[in-house]
């Protein structure tokens, strides 16, 4: 199947029965929001219209109860916690005409760059030396000459690139929807997480936003997860791009495709991205957001989909100023991006700067600084990539986080991994506010979980790296 061919009308999303629901939950009253909340503590995920009822909450002492189910589901399953990764943007190319990105093929005052994969290895290097364990390649949708290929040998350049004792042991991509073939291709290469967003599961308002290239095509975007699990990937990422259509309609939209990935794969997303729309060159609906989101609404986003798909990681980008994200860390977020570039060749600072850039980033601080103030917030700041070097992947992970096992794993691993950034890359300030927090963490934890963990601890103090369970 070719992205520029047709495709029939997809089922996965119903945009009568979204509406129904939206309808029927304004009606309801604070003993239903409880009676959701009580289900949602029991951390078995919400369905459909439950979720539409927690949306509707105007009242403020019902929202602080929402907000305390979500803290409290955030901690059962994920601890203190933060994993941190940052974005690798390889290409600013692309054929499509998004009304809200800079890389839209028509802004012409965008100055175009494909890094070369020595420059690949340059970049990598710099995020290596910062300390650096997990990135997430990006690109526009247009490829150099060779093609699809040139991703393919970008993720080799990656997985090869070496700095002193560090290296980049998982990459997740972002790049545009691929065929079966493709991604069997990707898979070979060693990705991680395939991630996507819709940007709006509002067909009418799909259209109108996407006016020219393969991207205009609804269903084969809307489909794209399918195509990613029947070639073997089932660790994938969805999201919307909230400001282009009415939140709550997303929201439930974001459970009828989560819902038929679980019905239809036995497995759903691996993580949820929530980004709002940021300014950016070229783009006048950047600047004015038809449906802005604001700052109390993206709140509550979190702390539904923490309650509505508890063991689905969500991700928080560097789009959001420092507040905004320190804000949203207890509510629900497990993974943050840190000291990103949103051009290609800015971390090694090419020349192209802002000239270059997809959105204006909200929150500028370096990793190292990220890293000390969610240390200092009281969260591990986590470097791992167990799971997915293990094959903890797809219903494997599922089955694994349900229970509430994966702290076993992921609570020692995230200490070890701390450990070893702080020794390896950390500022003297953030390592002595790492270490405080290890000892911390180390001296707390219970049992079995607290043993592992100080095995773990002990091993990279005495200088070895890449330790985990
Ligand atoms: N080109 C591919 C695509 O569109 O799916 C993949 C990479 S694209 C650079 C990554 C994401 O950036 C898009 O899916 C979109 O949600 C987001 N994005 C684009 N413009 C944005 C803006 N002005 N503010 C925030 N996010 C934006
Ligand atoms: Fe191109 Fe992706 Fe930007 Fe759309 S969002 S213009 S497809 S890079």
């Amino acid at each position: 199947m070719n992205a520029t061919l047709p495709r029939p009308r997809t089922t996965i999303i119903n945009e009568a029965e979204i509406n129904a629901l939206l309808s029927v939950a304004r009606r309801s009253d604070s003993g239903r929001v409880r009676e959701v909340l009580a289900k949602a503590r029991q951390m078995e995920g919400l369905d459909a219209e439950e979720v539409a009822v927690l949306m509707e909450i105007q009242d403020a002492t019902l929202l602080e109860e929402m907000f305390a189910a979500a803290r409290f589901v955030k901690d059962e399953i994920y601890g203190n916690r933060l994993v941190l990764f940052a974005p690798l943007y390889i290409a600013n190319l692309c054929k499509n005409e998004c009304s809200y990105c800079a890389f839209r093929a028509g802004n012409t005052e965008l100055k175009r760059r494909t890094l070369t994969q020595d420059e690949i290895a340059a970049e990598v290097k710099i995020l290596i030396d910062q300390g650096h364990k997990r990135l997430l390649l990006v690109s526009g949708e247009e490829y150099p000459k060779e093609g699809f290929n040139y991703v393919l040998r970008a993720i080799d350049t990656i997985y090869k690139t070496k700095s002193g004792r560090g290296e980049i042991r998982r990459v997740n991509v972002n790049i545009a929807p691929l065929t079966v073939d493709q991604f069997k291709q990707l898979k070979e290469a060693g990705i991680g997480t395939y991630q996507l967003f819709q940007e709006t599961y509002h067909r009418e308002t799909y259209a109108k936003i996407h006016t020219a290239g393969a991207k205009k095509n609804f269903d084969w975007r809307v489909t794209v997860m399918d195509r990613a699990m029947e070639a073997g990937i089932d660790d994938v990422g969805i999201g919307v791009l909230f400001g282009l259509y009415d939140w709550k309609f997303e929201m439930l939209a974001l459970q009828q495709h989560i819902r038929h990935l679980e019905e239809k794969y036995g497995v759903g997303p691996h993580t949820i991205s929530v980004p709002r729309i940021e300014p950016a060159g070229g783009s006048t609906l950047a600047d004015r957001p038809p449906y802005a989101v604001s700052d109390a609404d993206f709140k509550k986003i979190v702390a539904i989909l923490r309650l509505a798909v508890p063991y689905t990681g969500i991700i928080m980008s560097t789009r959001e100023n420092a507040d905004t994200r320190r804000a949203t860390f207890q509510l629900g977020v497990s993974q943050i991006s840190a000291g990103s570039r949103c051009n290609p060749g800015g971390y090694a600072e090419l020349g192209d700067g802002h000239d270059a850039e997809q959105f204006q980033l909200g929150d500028h601080r370096s990793l190292d600084e990220v890293v000390r103030d969610v240390a200092s917030l009281g969260y591990t700041p986590s470097f791992c990539t167990a799971c997915y070097r293990l094959g903890r992947t797809g219903a494997d992970f599922m089955d694994l986080a349900k229970p509430g096992l994966i702290k076993e794993h992921c609570s020692p691993n995230a200490l070890s991994s701390c450990m070893e950034y702080m020794m390896g890359y950390a500022s003297p300030e953030t390592r002595k506010t790492g270490e405080k927090l290890v000892d911390r963490e180390l001296a707390t934890m219970p049992g079995k979980i607290g043993e592992t963990a100080n095995e773990l601890v002990s091993r990279v103090r005495k200088n070895e790296r890449d330790v985990f369970v």
